[in-house]
């Protein structure tokens, strides 16, 4: 028998048994709706929101183990299951070492990494606000939930949201071949930098309440999750309500929402700006007068000459080594500040990866790299070893990103020999010289990064001068000095 036949077979059985106790489906339905326990990445949690179906070309898909669950009014579904199900044309793949989920269907293919914001629609980077989900529900040991929407209509199928029958509706189109002309903002990150992306810009316009001024408001934004807030002080709820924006950037702008921080007296209006420019930032740059504020957006190479990311190692709830008492995040993020004054004054844009004790993906932080267009990528660490004698200093660099800038002057390998001279110079620290090894933020990087490991917090008195001003001031200042070098080279 083929396995068609079998599919069919099995498809009619389940019409079938769909279709003499329809009234008690919908009731048992019901039922399934209101507080939930799930185990969502690990954490228990009392899910009370749309429990929904899926259907594929007009046939309900039995999920009812593994149901769809909404988060932020996104449809996310087991996709493993309706794939193995319902889905003949499309295979779905998991590696766990890489973390990675793949679905491919003919030439289409969408990957989601476990880790990371970032997903791989036909190769290319995209950004996403919706990542996968590990969901454990009762009596089953735990599935990957990912975005339908993004995944299904990646894949060249079309994908309705039915908020009556809350229900994914996925229905087969013919392929036609174009699916590669959503990217035209394309950043590729197969280890080329891409350049040619398209032009870019808009702007919109918010008017402000009438009694603020100027100095009541102020912008800020999220990189990773293309936010902008402005906050303005006081309740303008009312105001807002009826808000009033011109909006001249093709859609650049997903979604303007207002909420009132009692505790701050602050309204904070966010504007979520389109996400699916394929990963690049949207920037903006602001004019605030008395009565309005205007956006304008770009891409960051056309609103800065000279970019460089710095990026301070773990975060949160990753320390990295800890010795002494002392945390390596913290002197890490010590660092990268110092340095990134420096680098400010001499007028060059820095951006972080973090600028407080929040954790980011490792991925997410290497692909700042390509998304804001910049030169250099620099993380700083600290290391540490089971040997307390080890000391000294060492930059690493990776053989995979052999990308340049600045004309070609400027290649990680010759950022790191650099870094390394200079630093071994000015420290005074033990040279383990330049080493080679595949990072994620140095690998996956697509323009030159480097990894410093300024000094062992696990030697006594490494550490305890490592977190000397002295120390750090000259780290800083030596690092900010070969940045500046390689633009004047
Ligand atoms: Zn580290």
């Amino acid at each position: 028998m083929k396995k068609t036949h079998i599919l069919a077979l099995i498809a009619s059985f389940c019409i079938f048994t769909f279709m003499l106790p329809a009234g008690e489906l919908k009731a048992a339905k019901k039922d399934v709706t209101g507080p939930v326990t799930l185990i969502i990445d690990g954490v228990e949690t009392n899910y009370d929101g749309t429990i929904a179906g899926f259907m594929f070309n007009g046939q309900e898909v039995n999920i009812r183990k593994t149901p769809t669950y909404l988060f932020d009014d996104t449809a996310f579904i087991n996709v493993k299951k309706v794939i193995s199900k319902a889905v003949p044309d499309a295979k779905y793949s998991y590696n766990k070492s890489l973390g990675r989920i793949k679905i491919t269907r003919g030439d289409c293919s969408i990957e989601f990494y476990t880790d990371s914001m970032i997903v791989y629609k036909n190769g290319k980077a995209a950004y996403s606000r919706a990542i996968p989900k590990f969901i454990e529900q009762d009596g089953n040991s735990g599935n990957f939930y990912l975005p339908g929407r993004l995944v299904f209509e990646t894949l060249g199928y079309t994908y309705v949201w039915d908020s009556d029958k809350k229900m994914s509706k996925v229905t087969e189109t013919p392929a036609t071949g174009k699916v590669y002309e959503l990217y035209k903002y394309g950043v590729v990150l197969d280890n080329k930098v891409t350049r040619d992306i398209a032009d870019y810009s808009g702007k919109i316009e918010i008017k402000m309440p009438g009694p603020v001024g100027k100095n009541d408001i102020t912008v800020s934004d999220d990189i990773y999750k293309n936010e902008i807030y402005i906050s303005v002080k006081g309740d303008h709820r009312k105001f807002f309500d009826n808000l009033t924006f011109r909006d001249d950037c093709e859609n650049c702008v997903v979604q303007i929402r207002d909420e009132y921080r009692l505790e701050d007296d602050l309204t904070v209006l966010t504007i979520v700006t389109q996400t699916d420019l394929n990963g690049l930032c949207l920037l903006h740059k602001d004019e605030i007068d008395d009565s309005c504020i205007t956006l304008r957006f770009n891409r960051a190479k056309d609103l800065y000459d000279r970019i460089v990311i710095l990026d301070a190692g773990h975060g949160n709830s990753d320390p990295g080594t800890q010795n002494f008492g002392i945390d390596e995040k913290d002197c890490n993020l010590i660092i990268v500040k110092l340095i990134g004054r420096i680098l400010e004054d001499a007028g060059i844009k820095v951006f972080y990866s973090r600028h407080d004790d929040t954790l980011i993906p490792l991925r997410d932080r290497a692909y700042l790299g390509a998304r804001l267009d910049s030169d250099m990528f620099v993380s700083i660490h600290h290391n540490a070893n089971n040997s307390p004698e080890k000391n000294g200093t060492s930059v690493y660099y990776s053989l995979i990103n052999n990308n340049s800038s600045l004309n070609d002057t400027v290649t990680s390998c010759i950022m790191a020999e650099m870094m390394q001279a200079d630093l071994i110079e000015n420290l005074h620290t033990n040279d383990m010289k330049v080493l080679t090894t595949d990072f994620t933020v140095t690998k996956y990087n697509n323009v030159p990064a480097v990894l410093v490991e300024l000094s062992f917090l696990s030697n006594p008195e490494e550490c305890y001068r490592s977190i000397t001003d002295e120390f750090r001031i000259t780290a800083a200042q030596t690092l900010a000095g070969s940045i500046l070098k390689l633009y004047n080279k």
